[in-house]
């Protein structure tokens, strides 16, 4: 296999869309994106995938991945119009709406046909859809197989392009019978493009994607993070979390801020007591459906909220401009997905920060991520004496918070809804809180 890796800060190099072979009117679709010139990845993708090889692209997220097989997709359906042409795999439903957004964004002068096909949504309306013939399908793995399986009529026989965004997640086991079921039944000639920030490296995951001599093409050495990203650590007692937390916030002032914690109950009980402290805030998770997780992105991306607070399942792909600040709340698990959190911030081209908490029960994981990216972070500075005057109004917040949980537990306990209503709950609970503490909030901002 080829290997082609450029360095991402490559200044000297002042191509255009134009020289890297794009045609005309998707050269113009991306000025109107204001898309002025090409992101390294573009840079080094796209004319590999115009030349009719598969691609390995290994780019970090906000790179401008999506451009990089977009384009060439959209170039050679424009050239060989044909319903049913192209296939976007992906591992999470965030990521597939705004896959297609893209999509419709740069094809839309020429009539691009694109569908999202994800769970959590009505599956007969996707089958009328599908029933329409797009030209292009985002898709999860696992409601795309049970389209394949039971929506008449429906198959992807002519397919022509075959993308894997996140790939190595969706080539790993979660999706494993899902990607074969699907691998078995698309024609073998075709194009394939697998893009990822972290590939597997285990060689025979990539041969069940069938590529055909593919060229891999690299713009940042392994598990570099984007350069205009601050990262920080913050090695503070777990019982302090909280206390920092609200503490920093106060101190960055309004920005827009993601902060990533364990568990569904932690972003819950995270989101109450900010709310009390009358900071704006909103969780996500993957329990949630699929329109109140839209629903909560959306009220973020508005600024609506200027607090995400979310699990791992926001963690990858999810494209929000302007996030000034991630914060590991917890550290993750998985050092890898410390790369896709805080990837979050810093993208195309603009600068963030991401800070870590660290407790004293997180040393371990902490420091395998340290290796992983080969660099000791600095500590962000803090007044511990500044942050510790919150504690009184802390405890108190946590102790609302506490109630909070307890009581829509309880509601949705004795109507025995349905977990999703878990969170309308706490939507409408936060929505009073934050209207009753609009003046807390003065009081507490100094
Ligand atoms: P992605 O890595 O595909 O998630 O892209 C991250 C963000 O970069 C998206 O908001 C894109 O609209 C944007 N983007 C992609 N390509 C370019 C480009 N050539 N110039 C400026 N922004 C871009």
């Amino acid at each position: 296999m080829e290997t082609e890796q450029k360095d991402t800060e490559d200044q000297g190099d002042t191509k255009t869309f134009k020289d890297l072979g794009i045609i005309e009117e998707l050269c113009e679709a991306c000025t109107r994106l204001g898309w002025t010139a090409p992101t390294a990845i573009q840079k080094e993708a796209i004319p590999q995938a115009l030349n009719d090889r598969d691609v390995i692209g290994l780019a970090e997220t906000g790179s401008g991945k999506t451009g990089a097989f977009g384009l060439p997709l959209l170039q050679a359906l424009i050239s060989r119009p044909q319903r049913l042409f192209g296939l976007v795999l992906t591992p999470t439903r965030e990521l597939a709406f705004q896959i297609k957004e893209q999509f419709e964004a740069l094809g839309k002068a020429v009539g691009v046909a694109c569908v999202v096909i994800v769970g959590g949504m009505d599956i007969t309306q996707q089958a009328l859809e599908l029933g329409k013939r797009p030209h292009i399908i985002v898709a999860t793995p696992g409601r795309l197989v049970d389209h394949l399986e039971k929506t008449k009529g429906f198959n992807l026989k002519a397919l022509k392009y075959l993308v894997m965004d996140e790939a190595d997640r969706i080539l790993n086991m979660d999706f494993e019978e899902e990607v074969d079921k699907i691998l078995k039944v698309l024609p073998r000639d075709r194009r394939t493009m697998l893009f990822s920030a972290t590939m597997t490296s285990k060689v025979n995951k990539l041969q069940r994607a069938h590529l055909k001599d593919p060229v891999k093409v690299e713009v940042s050495s392994k598990y570099q993070t984007v350069s205009k990203l601050q990262q920080y650590m913050l090695f503070i007692p777990c019982k302090h979390k909280h206390i920092y937390l609200a503490y920093i916030l106060n101190e960055i002032g309004n920005k827009s801020v993601i902060i990533f914690c364990a568990t569904k109950l932690s972003t819950l009980k995270t989101a109450l007591m900010l709310r009390n402290l009358g900071f704006t805030a909103i969780p996500l998770y993957g329990k949630m459906s699929q329109n109140k997780r839209l629903g909560a992105l959306h009220k973020f991306k508005a600024k609506e909220r200027s607090i995400l607070l979310a699990t791992d399942v926001a963690s990858r792909g999810l494209d929000i401009p302007c996030v000034d600040f991630v914060i590991n709340f917890d550290v993750p698990m998985h050092s890898k997905d410390y790369i896709h959190r805080v990837g979050r911030t810093a993208r195309a081209g603009k600068s963030g920060n991401a800070i870590t908490f660290v407790s004293q029960y997180e040393v371990e994981v902490y420091q395998r991520i340290e290796q992983l990216l080969n660099t000791k972070l600095d500590v962000y500075p803090t007044v511990k004496e500044e942050a510790m005057i919150l504690e009184e109004r802390i405890v108190e917040a946590e102790r609302c918070a506490k109630l909070e949980m307890a009581r829509i537990e309880e509601k949705t306990g004795k109507r025995g809804k349905k977990r999703d209503h878990f969170e309308d709950d706490t939507e409408e609970s936060l929505g009073v809180r934050n209207r009753i503490n609009k003046d807390k909030k003065k009081r507490f901002r100094k």
